[in-house]
């Protein structure tokens, strides 16, 4: 399997941080696309109706399917990331939602028009962070992965950070993405 990478313009964000990887895999050429600005994920097998789909929608929560985007007929979604030593990304609804309003041009006559925020833009990232479980409790906490052993990390859900859903690459350093990034290349 080879694999390239370079940046594209990100066809949810128009930002031009959008990693476009290529693989070459058996079933022939795959490309993958995360947007750093964003945080907007891609494949080139999630065209409407692929089994890919199919499986991503049954996987997603509702509110990551509902800020779906579909662009050159693949279907986007916002990311979300769990690394059990590390932590977990994921979109999340922002609280205590104010009625916020904005202003868009009517198309037709040039006018101004006041609209209201559609409130399931209205979120950004969060971030958790994994964190040690003493040793002495490790017995709480079963892998049920691998039966005998118990997790050594858990995430730590009363220490969340928020971040702007435009920002989603400062989410990422926060969790410490580039690092494991930076060692999947090098391999
Ligand atoms: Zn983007």
């Amino acid at each position: 399997m080879t694999q390239s990478d370079k940046l594209i313009t990100c066809p949810c964000c128009t930002s031009d941080a959008c990693y476009e990887s290529e693989f070459t895999t058996q079933d022939g050429l795959l490309k993958t696309w995360l947007c750093m600005t964003c945080g907007f994920t891609s494949n080139s097998t999630m065209t409407k109706d692929s089994e890919g789909l199919k499986q991503t929608l049954e996987l997603t929560a509702e509110m990551i399917k509902d800020l779906r985007q579909d662009h050159d007929g693949l279907a986007w979604f916002p990311t979300a990331i769990t690394m059990p030593e590390k932590g977990m990304i994921f979109p999340e609804p922002n609280k205590n939602i104010k009625v916020t309003k904005s202003f868009v041009k009517n198309k037709k006559t040039g006018i101004m028009e006041e609209k209201e925020v559609n409130e399931k833009q209205d979120w950004g990232w969060t971030v958790v962070k994994a964190i040690p479980i003493p040793e002495e409790d490790q017995k709480k906490f079963p892998d049920p992965r691998n039966p005998g052993t118990f997790y050594k990390t858990k995430m730590d859900m009363k220490n969340l950070k928020r971040f702007d859903k435009l920002s989603f690459m400062d989410a990422a350093e926060e969790l410490g993405m580039f690092a494991k990034s930076i060692e999947i290349n090098e391999d």
